[in-house]
């Protein structure tokens, strides 16, 4: 049995509000009746984390269950839901719905139905079951089962996240992930948004992938916020010339690596008793890091770096692991030495906000130009049009303004009661000093949108083992992709 693995669900908010509406249908009318309907769920396979990825209801006619206060279903009806889960490649799920409110147990039918009747056919497809229980409320509670020496075993899950457009709400096992006591140092903190929303931020797992001058400020807020669960990825260390914009950043500092520097000052300024920082002193691309992001609740993209994002975006779409991306891009005025324009803007990526490809934070080009080393190269660069040339701009205050606006964007969507509008991008013009908000949807034919909820089936093809296999990895994408061009990265963080 693997040690330390945690067990966790995400549904899409369309997967959950069809649940709901099939689930709790007769509690809405007033009748004491539970319901059930399977699903089928596919693997998200982190570092410590194994999360069933749901977006596929298979509702029952009305012959396929009996309703006599409890519910019961009919083979046949099991039967297309084996068939469905098998042509998918899918693992199959039951969900079940209870009268009361909150978190659910399980009554000795309910574990008879789950460990007896389902649990082996449904591990015959190389997946487990997985058993979903909703409160009258609509929260969820659930369980994988495994086989083991002894029979199918039952591992509770810790928390089950839904991904919706305007809001994500994670509910929690309180008995795995339990509730942090209120902090006096957090007084101020619970007084602005309230103990639900405060106890669900505190068991927030962040990652926060690059840590220069963007990252290090996004640390500093989610430090400061009651955040106990962080992974920190960026394999640079600090040189001098970062000193100007790396909050932390000392003299002394200089050649260390920059997850050392930023996990050194979450620990002096976290407000949570104690915090858990993970460091990865490597590129999100190498499967180490990737592997430990897709055990995040939520991803800060502080990177410039086409391939960067392109992971982070197969992780929101595939993996329903919501990211908020930021950029800064400045122009200067090489003949006046002067500053000419600058913007800022943060963006939300999930399966119902815009991707980042669509939004157009790098292209597909740019990344196969990083990944064969022609992106870095001095001949590349000169030949860019001089608005392309901004990769290395950046200065304190617009770092900060764009960490702010990253942050406040993962709170909105943490915190949004039903009732606020779906904003996806925030955008800040520093010459005309206005703020504007949007939200756009990715290009009808993104390929983003088809690997939704598809977790572990669709990882980047060109993940790397080590640091090492870089330089043959990028003679390998030099020879597929030869004759490509890019149009050049746009957007700066570093
Ligand atoms: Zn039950
Ligand atoms: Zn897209």
């Amino acid at each position: 049995m693997e040690r330390d693995v945690r067990f966790h669900v995400a549904l899409t908010a369309d997967a959950d509000s069809a649940a709901r509406d099939h689930l709790l249908q007769h509690y809405r009318r007033g009748l004491d009746q539970e319901d059930l309907c399977f699903a089928l769920w596919r693997p998200s396979t982190g570092g410590t984390r194994r999360t069933a990825l749901v977006d596929e209801l298979i509702l029952p006619s009305e012959k396929d269950r009996l309703l006599h206060g409890n519910t019961s279903f009919c083979p046949d009806y099991l039967v297309r839901a084996l068939d469905a889960a098998r042509s998918a490649g899918s693992g199959l799920a039951f969900m079940h719905s209870h009268p009361t409110n909150g978190w659910q147990g399980m009554s000795s039918s309910d574990i008879k139905a789950e460990r007896d009747v389902l649990a082996y056919p449904a591990t015959a497809g190389g997946l487990p079951l997985v058993g979903l229980t909703m409160g009258r409320d609509g929260y969820w509670s659930a369980r994988f089962w495994r086989k083991g020496r002894r029979g199918m075993r039952r591992l509770w899950c810790e928390k089950i996240r839904v991904i919706g457009p305007k809001r994500y709400v994670i509910h929690h096992n309180d008995a795995l992930a339990p509730p942090p006591p209120r902090r006096r140092v957090l007084a101020r903190t619970f007084d602005t948004w309230g103990r639900e929303a405060q106890e669900a931020i505190s068991r927030l797992r962040v990652g926060i992938v690059g840590l220069g001058s963007v990252g290090c400020v996004v640390a500093e807020a989610v430090a400061r916020i009651g955040v106990a669960d962080v992974l920190l990825v960026d394999p640079d260390r600090v040189e001098e010339h970062n000193l100007d914009r790396l909050l932390y950043g000392t003299p002394a500092d200089i050649g260390k690596l920059k997850v050392r520097v930023a996990e050194r000052a979450m620990r002096k300024h976290a407000a949570a008793e104690s915090i858990k920082i993970e460091v990865a002193p490597s590129s999100i691309h190498e499967v180490g890091a990737y592997q430990s992001a897709l055990d995040c609740d939520v991803i800060f993209s502080c990177v410039d770096r086409p391939v960067a994002r392109d992971v982070l975006n197969y992780i929101a779409h595939a993996h329903l692991v919501p990211v908020v991306d930021g950029g800064v891009a400045v122009e200067s005025d090489r003949e006046t030495d002067t500053l000419f324009s600058a913007h800022w803007r943060t963006h939300l990526t999930t399966p119902y906000h815009r991707c980042m490809r669509c939004a157009r934070q790098y292209t597909s080009s740019d990344v196969v130009m990083e990944l064969d080393g022609s992106l870095d190269e001095p001949s590349y660069v000169a030949n860019l049009p001089a608005d392309d040339r901004t990769a290395n701009q950046n200065v304190f205050p617009f770092g900060l303004a764009v960490a702010a606006m990253d942050v406040n964007m993962m709170l909105r969507y943490v915190l949004a009661p039903e009732w606020w509008p779906v904003v996806g991008q925030q955008e800040h013009q520093f010459l005309t000093a206005e703020t504007s908000a949007s939200r756009e949807e990715c290009r009808p034919h993104c390929a983003f949108r088809a690997r939704r909820a598809r977790g572990d089936a669709v990882r980047p093809p060109y993940l790397m083992r080590s640091a090492r296999r870089k330089t043959m990895l990028g003679r390998f994408w030099k020879t597929v992709t030869r004759g490509v061009r890019s149009s050049g990265t746009k957007s700066s963080t570093a």
